[in-house]
Parts: structure tokens; sequence; C-alpha cells
């Protein structure tokens, strides 16, 4: 019998649905299609260090050529890579698991939290995403609410602290980071109140699937400590930020000068190799070994994966990586910033490093999202050969987070073409 062509799920959605594009190769912040058109990728926060790097190839090819297996075995690259990861991170940061994908590692980070707190409940923000397990779904409100279920009892979800378009608009200051971690002080005394018991506050560093959110200042200080006093513990979601992305630090969390109890990495780390990690404290660790459980995970920690993110660590500190994106992040924002001042379709332009947000508003004064006009700068873009996505709870911020070597001729180019589009629409 012949059987017909196999069917992807039908959940599982192209980008560009009507006109997809089939990409056969990539080098550094470049795409190319079946017939060999190129693309500017402005979208693609995995391939971090820029695509098929060559050291980040050579680093994978070369062990997998030699030896993979599980950790149950001792291995150099285990510890290699663990000592690198924890090298960039504050002192009590230092006990790290392996696995294989950012939702494993936000699932197990859930874990560990409540095997130390003995506290169930959790904190997320509005719009936030943090994997597709179940156990993640039930904390993403950017997924469970377009499935229209039901938030369970056990998740809070406080106010996202955007500063344009949230329940305070005031614009970046302190101000704006007091009142927004007030939200989340009222939502553990209310659920105090009705005899829960808060296990942990999670959070992007700085929310991307929310709209490319930068923090109040002062906000993550203020939230910390009142989960804490709590008996919670504090969980930093890096897998979209970490590794340099804002520049300057390696982690978005230092920008609101705090040290979390948990962080989980993931995407960028591999370089597009599956690979992600939850690194917390000791204290933290031997909560979780004494609920007398063993921790396996089949594929996480293996020789393979930790050589790729090893070699990505190693690229990302020589070549300068993260001052790169501190200096292309600065003048590609300073160019939006131009083009906010010359288009009545920009609304906000912010970002940090080479995480940025452009949001299209129908009207600067009442900030009416302009949906279909982002889908169709989106639309647009493609036709000029620039991949770029949009995001945010209206679809309409769009998001700039390409591979960390995208330079200023990029930029320039990004900027070029978004300007003859908005220019085209508003005329
Ligand atoms: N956390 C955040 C902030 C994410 O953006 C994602 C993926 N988009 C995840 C977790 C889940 O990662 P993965 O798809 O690797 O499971």
């Amino acid at each position: 019998m012949v059987r017909g062509i196999p069917m992807r799920g039908e959940s599982c959605k192209l980008f560009f649905r009507t006109d997809p594009i089939k990409i056969v190769k990539a080098k550094g912040q470049y795409m190319y299609d079946e017939t060999g058109v190129k693309y500017l990728d402005c979208m693609n926060n995995v391939a971090h260090v820029g695509h098929c790097d060559e050291t980040v190839v050579n680093a994978a090819t070369t062990q997998m050529a030699i030896l993979n297996t599980n950790n149950r075995f001792l291995h150099d690259n285990l510890v290699l890579c663990a000592k690198r990861l924890t090298a960039t991170l504050p002192e009590p940061l230092s006990v790290c698991y392996f696995v294989n994908s950012g939702s494993e590692a936000n699932d197990l980070a859930l874990r560990i939290a409540r095997a130390y707190t003995k506290q169930y409940d959790v904190i997320c923000l509005e719009h936030a995403y943090h994997g597709h397990l179940s156990s993640l779904i039930d904390i993403s409100p950017y997924k469970y609410e377009v499935g229209k279920f039901p938030k369970k009892e056990w998740v809070h979800v406080a106010a996202i602290p955007d500063s344009y378009r949230g329940k305070y608009r005031g614009g970046n200051t302190e101000e704006m980071g007091e009142l927004y971690a007030k939200e989340v002080e009222k939502l553990v005394a209310d659920a105090e109140a009705d005899g829960r018991k808060i296990g942990a506050f999670i959070a992007e560093s700085a929310p991307s699937c929310g709209g490319q959110i930068l923090f109040p200042p002062g906000y993550l200080k203020q939230v910390y400590k009142c989960v804490r006093k709590a008996g919670g513990v504090c969980i930093a979601d890096e897998v979209q930020v970490g590794f340099g992305r804002v520049g300057k630090h390696w982690w978005a969390f230092e920008l609101q000068d705090v040290v979390p109890d948990i962080i989980t990495v993931g995407k960028s780390m591999g370089n597009g190799h599956p690979v992600s990690a939850v690194i917390t404290t000791k204290e933290i660790s031997m909560a979780f070994k004494d609920n007398g459980m063993e921790y396996f995970n089949t594929f996480g920690g293996n020789p393979v994966s930790c050589a790729a993110a090893l070699s990505v660590m190693e690229v990302v500190e020589r070549d300068g990586l993260s001052q790169h994106a501190a200096e292309v992040g600065d003048y590609t924002i300073a160019l939006l910033n131009e083009l906010k001042e010359k288009h009545r379709t920009i609304g906000d332009v912010r970002g940090v490093g080479l995480f940025i947000g452009v949001e299209l508003v129908e009207d600067k004064e009442t900030r009416e999202p302009a949906t279909a006009l982002a889908q169709h700068v989106i639309t647009m873009l493609k036709e000029n050969k620039i991949l770029m996505s949009s995001d945010g709870p209206d679809r309409n911020v769009l998001k700039l987070k390409p591979p960390m070597v995208f330079n200023k001729q990029d930029a320039d180019l990004v900027v070029k073409i978004l300007d003859e589009i908005l220019t085209d629409v508003e005329d």
C-alpha cells in the first residue's frame, strides 16, 4: 500500500503561513532559501553567536565523533561547561542541572523551588510564556488565555510592569518600579489571606513575549524581597535574554541589580543544539536532593551538548559579543528613536543591547495598538529580505532579537526599509 505524505500536527504553525520560506542554509546573521535568496535574520535569538558558527560546529562535531553518552559517567566537558557557566554568575549560584530545552529547565526549576520552600503556589506575570509543558502552560497566560483554559488556583498573575501600555503608565522611573512591585505585594497578601503559600515568583528578566519590556528601576529588588519574606524563591527565566544579549551584562537580571535563587537558560546556550540548564544555590539544590527522588535526564549534560555550550560561551567572550551587542544596540535604538519622531505610527522604542522592541500604534495619544499594521510591516520586511517577528499581547511590537553578530550596516538597512514601509503606509 502506498502511504500519503505525512502531515504536520495541525497546531504546529509556520512563519509567513501564506508564503512560507524554505531555508536551506545559514551563516552568521544571514539565511538562504532554496533559490539562493539571502535574508537578514532579525528574529533568531537561538543562533546566538551566528548561524553555523565554525567554532561551535567544530566543537560539537568533534565531540560527536569521539563519544556521546549520558552523565552517569564522568566527563570533563560537563565539568568545564558547569565551571564556565557558573563563573558568569554571582557566587551563590553554583549548582548546575543540564537539561535539553527551556521548558525542561523551567519545569525542573519549579520542582526544585517547591522541594525547597515546601510551598506550592507560583506568581507569574501577565502575558508571560515559560514553556510548552503542562506545568508551564499553567503559568503562561500568553498561552492559556489564548486556549481559553481557566487559570489554576495555585497560579497568581501579577500586572506586567509595562510602563508604556500596562496598568501604570509613566515611563521607566523608580515610581513605576514601586507601583508595579506593590502589585506583587498585594498578590502575596491576598494569597496568604486565602490560606495559600507562595513557593516561587518566576519572570523573564526582561519580558520578551510580553512585548520586549524592560522592568522599571527597583522593580525586581522590591519583588524579590517580598517573595522571599513570604517564604518563596525567585526564579529568573533567562531563556531568551541571557548570554550577553542585553549588552555589557551576561544576564538580564543584572540590569536590576538582584541575585535570583534559581536561573533557567536555554535557546542560545547551544547556538541551536538543544541544551539548557537550571542553576541554583547549594542550599536549594540540597533540599531537592533530600526529597529522596533521584534526578536523571537521558540527554541532559551529555558531552556533545556540553561541548556546544562551552564553545558558545567561549565565542561570546573571545569575540566580545556582549560589548558588541551594547554598541550595536545603542546605535540601532538611536536610529529607531529618530524614526519615532518622524512617524506617527511608532508609539514607543525600547530595549537594551540586541533586545529591542518597536511598538506600533494607530494613534500616539490613545496608544491604540496597530496590530494589522505590524503584520503588514512584517510581510513587507520579508519582501525586502528581512525576517522579523512581532509580539506582545496585541502582536503590535516589532521584535528585534537577531544573532549577536548583527552589525551597524544591518541596523542601517532595517531602519531604512522600515522607514520606507511606514512612509508608504502613512501617506
Ligand atoms: N522561556 C521563555 C522565556 C521562552 O521564550 C521559551 C521559548 N520560547 C521557553 C521558556 C521554552 O523554551 P523551549 O521552547 O526551549 O522549551
